[in-house]
């Protein structure tokens, strides 16, 4: 079996912690390889149910090792709090099944306190940040202002680093936001706390991944977030600041050389969006309510209730695109379930005229969507994993989705649950 990355093709939230925890049985490896504590997959096993942030979603499967590759935002607090919540639930993990690359960047505490400060200074300008911590950490790391995991095993060349780091960041915190400085003192805590509990974990996954790829092992690579919050492709500036596309995977994630085969785009049967930004296909009022009542459309990390709206083909369609998807998952059809009519936005109207065409970003906020309506079926499909014992209405409509985006549909979800998939 060769590599594969699963990612998502909209906004996020497609459902791909679901699909990964899926598809793990089938890999020895599972790799995150960007952004960070930010996102929020859920997973239900049986273990329960588990909203991850940072860890990847292939934690669950033994014998399958889970590696946060350098490409990602390490947070040592928010990974901790997670470690031991998933513990918790009677999940081991150990170095032996988590591993962190020493080659990741740190997010330091006071990433998150710049990114409530700027956004509060953004007032009704915000980008609609989830406040982790993600935009300065990753500005940071291009500055190469910020910390890699593996210093922690050179404590006096890290500690001259980091009084040069806190000088540095002193001055913004102080002299453009008037915040209160921090401190060395701080930072010991910090480091005697979340960074040495985390130390076990960190290693040279780089060397680990190329020793396994010799030993023929496959790789999962799980990515957050979706191709419209991709930092060079997505809507900016309402991205996130990492590639969440599948061409960085090999980047990202410590292996190169690693050209994932099979590229998995998640799309959900409808649309959601958290936070701020154009979202042409929103849906307003008691339509809109319904449907985020019956998808439970809240943000798994923030609780925020989502943005919705019908499957927007426009921007699917980019996404496939830009992804280089070669198979797709769609999510959540049993949703749709109630609906005796179901919307579908199939084109825009950009200033009077209609396009397939997703529109540069300073253009989208004033695209329209043209919505065309198919009929439902109006019948619980959460059980049905035969495609050919899925409703005549239900299955019209995935065919339709996957001749407008151009890419096939092999798997089709109808709950939360593992086993809840029909694979074509
Ligand atoms: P992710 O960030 O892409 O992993 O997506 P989220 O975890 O934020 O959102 C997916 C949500 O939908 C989770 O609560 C899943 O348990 C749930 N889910 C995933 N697939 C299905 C499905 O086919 N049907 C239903 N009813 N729920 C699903």
């Amino acid at each position: 079996m060769s590599d594969c990355a699963i990612v998502g093709i909209n906004w996020g939230d497609e459902g791909k912690g679901r699909m990964v925890d899926l598809l793990t049985e089938n890999y020895d490896i599972v790799i995150r390889y960007q952004g960070g504590g930010n996102a929020g997959h859920t997973v239900i096993n049986e273990y329960g149910k588990f909203a991850l942030h940072l860890l990847p979603s292939g934690i669950f499967r033994k014998n399958v090792v889970n590696i946060l590759g350098n490409g990602v935002a390490m947070d040592p607090e928010n990974l901790w709090n997670e470690i031991e919540y998933v513990r918790e639930n009677g999940v081991p993990l150990t170095p032996d099944n988590l591993k962190i690359s020493d080659r990741a960047s740190l997010l330091m505490p006071w990433h998150r306190e710049l990114d409530g400060l700027e956004e509060a200074r953004l007032a009704d300008k915000k980008y609609g940040s989830t406040r982790q911590g993600i935009a300065p950490f990753y500005s940071d790391k291009y500055q190469k202002k910020t910390v890699l995991a593996g210093e922690l095993f050179y404590p006096e060349k890290l500690r001259s680093h980091l009084a040069d780091l806190l000088e540095w960041k002193n001055l913004t915190l102080t002299k453009v936001y008037g915040a209160e400085p921090w401190t060395m003192e701080k930072l010991e805590e910090w480091l005697a706390g979340y960074c040495e509990k985390i130390k076990p974990f960190i290693c040279d996954t780089g060397k680990f991944l190329r020793n396994a790829k010799a030993q023929g092992k496959n790789i999962l690579f799980e990515a957050q977030l979706g191709s419209l919050r991709d930092l060079d492709y997505g809507i900016c500036p309402y991205t996130t600041s990492s590639n969440t596309i599948a061409s960085y995977a090999p980047v990202g994630s410590g292996i190169p050389s690693a050209r994932p085969e099979e590229i998995i785009g998640v799309v959900k049967a409808y649309s959601t969006c958290v936070g701020e930004g154009p979202f042409t296909c929103e849906m307003f009022g008691e339509e809109a309510d319904k449907l985020r009542e019956a998808g439970g459309e809240y943000g798994a990390k923030t609780g925020r209730p989502r943005r919705v709206g019908p499957i927007d083909i426009v921007a699917t369609r980019y996404g496939v695109q830009v992804q280089a998807a070669t198979n797709i998952a769609l999510t959540k059809l049993d949703i749709l379930s109630y609906m005796k009519k179901i919307p579908i936005c199939t084109r825009y109207k950009l200033y009077g005229e209609l396009t397939d065409d997703f529109p540069f970003p300073s253009a989208l906020a004033d695209a329209e969507p043209v919505i065309e309506y198919m009929d439902g079926w109006e019948t619980d499909i959460s059980k049905i994993t035969d495609w050919n014992e899925l409703p005549e209405n239900a299955q019209k409509y995935v065919e339709f989705i996957e001749k407008e985006i151009g890419c096939h549909i092999g798997y089709v979800s109808v709950g939360p649950e593992r086993d809840s998939i029909i694979i074509r």
